[in-house]
């Protein structure tokens, strides 16, 4: 495959993988449990695991499909400093985003509480550093397993004041935030951990309230399956504001087609990622409507190997029929400029004036 853009930046990468087998292991002696473990036993372990640096096999599909830069987010578990540690060591490679880790932890060893305050002490702590380009992956949110135990359905209000406090913080550092949307089909995303999840209207207020903050649904409404419900209500409210954008998740090329033609979207307000590293596999139903999606499938079990989520992506791109131009957009451009990444000239990006600039914080 050819190199599709002139600077391609997969914006959803998790470097770190987990060493689930010993733990499911332990686990399986543990609770006397009979047969395999599925992924909603895992989702539930998995912020307890230790997790590894996955770093050669992404720099080897970096290389295969001209990839040039990633940007790396923790989610169940990862943590910040193998991410940064890979940051320092390819610095034209890899950014990252900053995640409270720390406070999750505490909460799941039952130290402490959920209060959003926690989360975003710890978050200022970090893009004080100036090294985390966004707050990521998503809104700070209740570890799964510890929402189970707590049996407490947030109100609309109590989130979105909670989120609030996000914003404010991405406004103090001028850097970008990630609301999550979507689902995988294997891990469960409950209503009680992110409601923003399965409601992306409830940003149409923030996005209005924060006009200075950049929001970038992460996956843009689709990370598994081919409901198109969460997808859709995530173009609505990228139409209605300037500074919400879509991340194209696991979009097949028809799902392109339709963000780039609803009036308000178009190429300027997507970024591609693939969310690379997060054991979606590829779905391939012949003769089906899409004839193959991301989505794990819970009588499949859980997936071993690399799933190649890469090249699967930039295969439904390289089918788009629009401008170069456009693509560049779409494939690093406007994350350059979003998430306030340098590039060595001017005006090769359509529209964007501030890339290739010296930036100032
Ligand atoms: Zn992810």
């Amino acid at each position: 495959m050819r190199k599709l853009g002139r600077f391609v930046i997969d914006t959803h990468v998790h470097s770190q993988r987990h060493a689930a087998g010993s733990h499911l292991k332990d686990k399986k002696k543990e609770t006397g449990k009979k047969g395999d473990f599925d992924y909603i036993d895992l989702e539930s372990q998995m912020a307890a695991i230790t997790t590894f640096d996955n770093s050669p096999r992404l720099l080897y599909d970096m290389d295969c499909y001209g990839v040039d830069m990633c940007i790396l987010q923790c989610a169940f578990g990862m943590n910040n400093d193998l991410n940064l540690e890979l940051v320092e060591k390819y610095p034209d490679k890899f950014r990252a985003m900053a995640f409270a880790k720390t406070t999750m932890d505490a909460i799941l060893a039952g130290e402490k509480e959920w209060d959003m305050k926690d989360a975003i002490e710890e978050l200022d702590a970090l893009l004080a550093t100036g090294k985390f380009c966004a707050i990521g992956e998503g809104a700070p949110a209740i570890p799964e397993s510890a929402v189970n135990a707590l049996r407490h359905s947030y109100s609309m209000s109590e989130r979105m004041d909670e989120l609030r406090l996000v914003m404010d913080l991405a406004r103090k550092y001028k850097v970008p935030v990630t609301m999550h949307t979507g689902g995988p089909g294997g891990y469960p995303i409950t209503h009680s951990r992110w409601p923003e999840n399965w409601h992306p209207y409830w940003i149409m207020d923030l996005a209005a309230e924060y006009p200075d903050v950049n929001i970038v649904f992460s996956h843009g409404g689709m990370q598994g399956g081919y409901n198109t419900d969460v997808f859709k209500q995530c173009l609505v409210v990228t139409s209605n504001f300037n500074n919400v954008y879509l991340e194209t998740g696991l979009y097949w090329t028809d799902l392109y087609y339709e963000a780039l033609r609803y009036p308000n979207v178009g190429p300027e307000k997507l970024v591609w990622g693939t969310d690379w590293g997060a054991s979606i596999p590829t779905q391939t139903r012949i003769g089906q409507y899409p004839q193959s999606f991301g989505m794990q499938v819970h009588n499949q079990g859980i997936i071993r190997h690399q799933c190649d989520v890469m090249g699967w992506s930039l295969k439904q791109i390289e089918r788009l029929d629009i401008s170069q131009d456009d693509m560049n957009l779409i494939l690093g451009g406007n994350a350059l400029n979003i998430f306030n990444i340098e590039f060595p000239l001017t005006r090769m990006f359509k529209g964007l004036p501030n890339v290739g600039r010296i930036k100032e914080k």
